[in-house]
């Protein structure tokens, strides 16, 4: 079993066997958390990102099981929270120091995407990122909600065991949950998923097919926590005794995806009086304060007991198991710590030693493109980006440009290739390519292509 974790911990790969092993066994528990602890602060650091939470209506047209707010639960009192009531929630917060808010809320079409958009295009006025959990809509509304300027969307796909879904979620089909991830992916969100654990019926084989979703799906965040049964719901009679095998499940995923953000959450926090320290220390590095006004906050009730956290001691708290609140946005890091160069300069190796031995046309391509020589431009040279090396990158642009043919590229597959530039266009990156010869005869034409590309781009920031 160490040997497993061992493996986790370095390859960052599991079979669907070795992680059902992994989750029946619990003596290797305290183990299994602190190897996840060690990934977390290898690939994402001591930093926890604070994100703002605004639940902004609770009238829901859906009837999932385990949820409080479901439609059919005629016991609470509903609530829609108006634009100016929302962006005002969301201002104070940015004012004490939040650089993400949250907007969740039940499956309320009142909200047209139009009407969202408003919402966040005022709130992005401010110097912050926004999530949305607002549940499935279509491709057009994605897109209406992206284009003013959500950065993130979280969706769990709750469970992958499909049958289990579709008891639990009446008139509701996973095929269109997968499709709204799919589609959020490929509108450039970061994406959020995860699941619910300790459903009725749940076995360690489905989620160990959760944990592989996530990985499959390159999710950017993934949120997941036991669930506490609701006495007003059909799951009213279940045991929530899910705490110790979610932060299996938490773990696992810091393992298998080493670089994403990782909330503890809520629930994790209410079902165990140090719930959320043991997440952190097992692998999250975020947390989801609620900021909604108390009275809202109390009528959210997807579950009972919600905790709420109390601010000014968070510091305090963090500090004591050596970590510290980010000030930046926290998204999803571009080059995993692991491999940013160190200030000391030791840094990554291979790349030092490519930069060293440049082939003739990427000295003559990087002559014009160093120093923000070109157009002011910055671009870096053989830079790490997760796992790979890119010849050249303009952050700020994401517009990486490789260059093909001879060199120390020659040994590239044409599916590694394939696999690269999925990696990178799945986290906003386009890829140019040119050949060595074009280089030696059309540099002109490169360079002309370069600024098309680059212009393209505008307005489409960096990891802003
Ligand atoms: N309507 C939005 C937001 C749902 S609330 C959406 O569909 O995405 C966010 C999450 O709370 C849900 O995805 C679900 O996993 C979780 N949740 C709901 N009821 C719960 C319960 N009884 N116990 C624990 N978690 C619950």
């Amino acid at each position: 079993m160490k040997s497993l974790i061992k493996k986790a911990e370095e390859s960052h790969f599991l079979s669907k066997p070795e992680i059902i092993r992994l989750l029946e066994d619990n003596s290797i528990n305290d183990e299994l958390f602190r190897a996840a602890d060690r990934v977390r602060k290898k690939f994402v650091g001591d930093e926890i990102h604070l994100r703002a939470l605004i639940e902004f209506s609770n009238i829901c047209s859906r009837n999932c099981f385990y949820c409080g707010v479901r439609a059919e639960n005629k016991n609470i009192e509903r609530y829609r929270l108006m634009p100016d009531e929302i962006i005002q929630l969301a201002r104070n917060a940015l004012s004490s120091g939040y650089k993400t808010i949250v907007l969740q809320s039940a499956e309320d079409m009142y909200y047209t995407a139009e009407m969202l958009a408003d919402i966040i295009k005022e709130i992005k006025k401010n110097d912050t990122a926004v999530t949305l959990s607002i549940g499935e809509r279509s491709y057009e509304e994605y897109k209406i909600l992206k284009d003013a300027g959500a950065d993130r969307f979280l969706l769990r796909i709750e469970t992958t065991d499909k049958e289990l879904y579709r008891k639990l979620h009446p008139n509701m089909s996973f095929e269109n949950r997968i499709r709204c991830l799919k589609d959020l992916k490929k509108l450039g969100y970061e994406t959020g998923t995860g699941c619910l654990v300790g459903l009725p019926d749940q076995t360690t084989n489905s989620l160990a097919d959760d944990i592989l979703f996530f990985k499959e799906l390159d999710a950017d965040m993934v949120g997941l926590g036991p669930l506490i049964p609701h006495k007003d719901t059909p799951l009213k009679d279940v045991k929530a005794d899910g705490f110790w095998l979610s932060l299996k499940v938490l773990a696992l995923t810091r393992l298998l995806l080493p670089d994403i953000n990782i909330p503890a959450t809520t629930a994790m926090e209410t079902i165990h009086p140090d719930g959320r320290i043991l997440a952190l220390q097992s692998g999250a590095n975020v947390v989801m304060p609620n900021v909604t006004d108390e009275f809202h906050r109390s009528q959210y009730e997807i579950y009972p007991g919600k905790k709420s956290v109390d601010y000014t001691k968070l510091e305090e708290k963090f500090k004591q198991i050596g970590r510290t609140i980010s000030q930046n946005k926290g998204f999803r890091p571009i080059c995993p710590l692991s491999l940013n160069p160190s200030p000391a300069g030791r840094g990554n190796n291979k790349a030092k030693a490519l930069r060293k031995n440049m082939t003739p046309q990427e000295k003559k391509l990087w002559s014009i493109l160093r120093n923000k020589n070109f157009y002011g431009y910055k671009f870096k040279r053989q830079h790490p980006i997760w796992k790979y090396i890119v010849d050249f990158v303009c952050i700020e642009k994401r517009l990486i440009i490789e260059l093909d043919g001879s060199g120390h590229n020659f040994a590239r597959t044409k599916t590694y290739d394939k696999q690269r530039t999925q990696y990178f266009e799945s986290r906003g990156f386009t890829v140019i390519r040119f050949w060595n010869n074009e280089i030696d005869n059309n540099i002109e034409g490169v360079a002309q292509q370069i600024l098309l590309s680059l212009r393209e781009r505008a307005g489409r920031g960096g990891n802003k």
